[in-house]
């Protein structure tokens, strides 16, 4: 375990965070570089508990508690205190594929189990496996694996999100020929064109892209599945096929005043806005660009968040987040109990940064929009809102409701909606003939086959808008079936097996 006592004499440390007075100029990643040192110290609060929740991910009320990917967490927290680094990145390696992405930007719901968080704050279990990998990358101890055999079995990938680059990188391993079709110009899905730049260095998703093909996968960007190329050749050509498209189909606002100018989806500015940051010749389109406009963001998760933190980048002149439900309370309540993922307030990184901006929180919170208003030439000027009072039915069901005389009026030039996503887009899924239910992909976790011989799902496809950590999980559970699918048996890991 890390140091015995370590857990009552060393406090967590929060400040792994370059000052916003500084970040909000750039858009470089917001984490700040941590030393050896600081973080052997995070890892010797490591009680080495007897029950580690951290590191099994499962549901507890409809959100993830524990580590999707079973990371060993004690077990490299313990490495990383003793300073053995190379023996926590192979620990590491073992369960998650892409640590350097899930050690920037997952939320960490194995901080939420620790035990350790049951009357203190949690060990630092993200900074550290950041920590792990981006050392291993310095040191130069990531190099390519290139199988030593190949099996002549042909897999094609359809999306190169997480889930996709997992599979990839398993069934590579394995001996497979994997090739990974991506509609996008670069390859990393919401890696890449989603999660912004100062969440996730771009240079961080390529560096890895390169590395899966240094190891044989093949990328085929700018090709859309269904409609570039059939999905009848794309069957026809492999042994197996896995759809790994995501779940992007926008979930709207239909109300009046929607057609307005100005008024526009946070995935298209996010986007846009990455696009902008990648290549010089793509302009930023006036209508999504932020300057100088008040701005307002519809949806209080975390692409809501990373709308205000681009937003600010570009020079909004200010920026308002509405939420449909009420403020979340300081503490655990008795409903939300250890293990569980705290429902607690937080400042996210782009609030603290907002809050240092305009000198105050800028969410509003149980505000529902009921129009948008134009002017003469169709630009949004305004917006209608009202307050809601969240209660219960008669049937112990939440409703909203709306509270006479809390109308009000907000000027705005630009609004992103972020109010999530209705399910995975569907011409794709149509042209493999796949069965959807509920507008994900119907292929049961485990399996994961369809309804289509030799074609598989995963990912948000098939599970809905999740987690990069969650997308991993399905890309390697996936790449077991097939694998066992193709070859009749597979030494590929299960968590099952682990
Ligand atoms: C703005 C935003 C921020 C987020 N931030 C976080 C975060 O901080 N932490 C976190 O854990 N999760 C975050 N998420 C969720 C996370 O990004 C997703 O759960 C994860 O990326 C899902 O992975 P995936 O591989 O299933 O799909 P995706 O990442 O969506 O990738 C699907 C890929 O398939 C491609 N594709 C679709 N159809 C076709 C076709 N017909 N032909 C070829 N290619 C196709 C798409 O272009 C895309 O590249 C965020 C989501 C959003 C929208
Ligand atoms: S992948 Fe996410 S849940 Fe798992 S150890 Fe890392 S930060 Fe925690």
């Amino acid at each position: 375990m890390g140091k015995p006592t370590g857990f009552m004499e060393i406090e967590r440390e929060e400040s792994f965070e370059r000052d916003p007075i500084e970040r909000i100029n750039d858009w470089n990643e917001y984490s700040a570089p941590f030393t050896d040192d600081e973080m052997k110290r995070q890892g010797a609060r490591c009680m080495d508990c007897g029950t580690p929740f951290c590191h099994i991910g499962m549901d507890i009320d409809g959100a993830t508690s524990g580590c999707p990917v079973y990371n060993l967490i004690p077990e490299w927290n313990d490495l990383v205190y003793k300073g053995k680094w190379k023996e926590a990145l192979d620990r590491l390696l073992k369960t998650n594929n892409f640590p350097e992405f899930t050690g920037r930007v997952c939320p960490a719901p194995c901080e939420g189990s620790c035990t350790v968080a049951i009357n203190d704050p949690a060990v630092a279990i993200k900074n550290i496996e950041q920590a792990i990998i981006d050392k291993g990358f310095e040191n130069g101890w990531i190099t390519p694996r290139i199988p030593d055999h190949r099996t002549g079995k042909k897999i094609a990938i359809v999306g190169s999100g997480p889930a996709g680059l997992a599979a990839a990188d398993q069934l590579n391993q394995a001996g497979h020929k994997v090739t990974v079709y991506e509609r996008a110009d670069r390859a990393g899905g919401l890696l890449t064109y989603g999660i912004p730049n100062m969440k996730l260095d771009k240079d961080v998703v390529e560096r890895r892209v390169q590395l899966l093909r240094d190891e044989g996968v093949e990328f085929i960007l700018n090709t859309e599945v269904g409609k570039d190329i059939s999905a009848d050749e794309i069957k026809s050509s492999y042994d197996s096929v896995i759809l790994c498209t995501g779940a992007q189909k926008h979930r709207d606002l239909p109300i009046e005043g929607r057609d307005g100018k100005g008024i526009r989806f946070a995935m298209d500015y996010l986007t846009r806005a990455t696009e902008s940051l990648l290549d010089d010749k793509v302009q930023a389109e006036e209508e999504l660009d932020a300057k100088g406009k008040d701005v307002i963001v519809i949806g209080g998760g975390d692409t809501g968040a990373d709308c205000i933190a681009t937003a600010l980048r570009q020079g909004a002149n200010s920026i308002v987040q509405f939420g449909k439900h009420p403020q979340l309370p300081i503490k655990r309540t008795e409903d939300n109990m250890w293990p569980a993922y705290p429902q607690v307030f937080s400042l996210e990184y782009a609030h603290k940064e907002a809050k240092y901006k305009f000198g105050e929180d800028i969410r509003q919170y149980s505000i529902q929009t009921k129009k948008f208003v134009t002017d003469e030439n169709g630009k949004l000027k305004e917006l209608h809102t009202v307050e809601m009072k969240k209660t219960r039915d008669e049937n112990g069901m939440f409703v909203f409701e709306e509270i006479p005389g809390t109308e009000k009026v907000w000027p705005a030039q630009l609004v992103l909606i972020a109010i999530g996503f209705e399910g995975a887009e569907q011409p794709v899924l149509k042209a493999f003939d796949v069965h959807v239910e509920r507008n994900r992909v119907d292929a049961k976790y485990g399996d994961f086959q369809t309804n289509i011989d030799h074609v598989f799902a995963a990912g948000d496809a098939r599970r809905g808008q999740s987690l990069i950590v969650w997308a991993i999980n399905e890309g390697r559970e996936v790449a077991h079936q097939v694998d066992q699918y193709l070859m009749g048996e597979t030494a590929l890991p299960t968590v099952a097996n682990m």
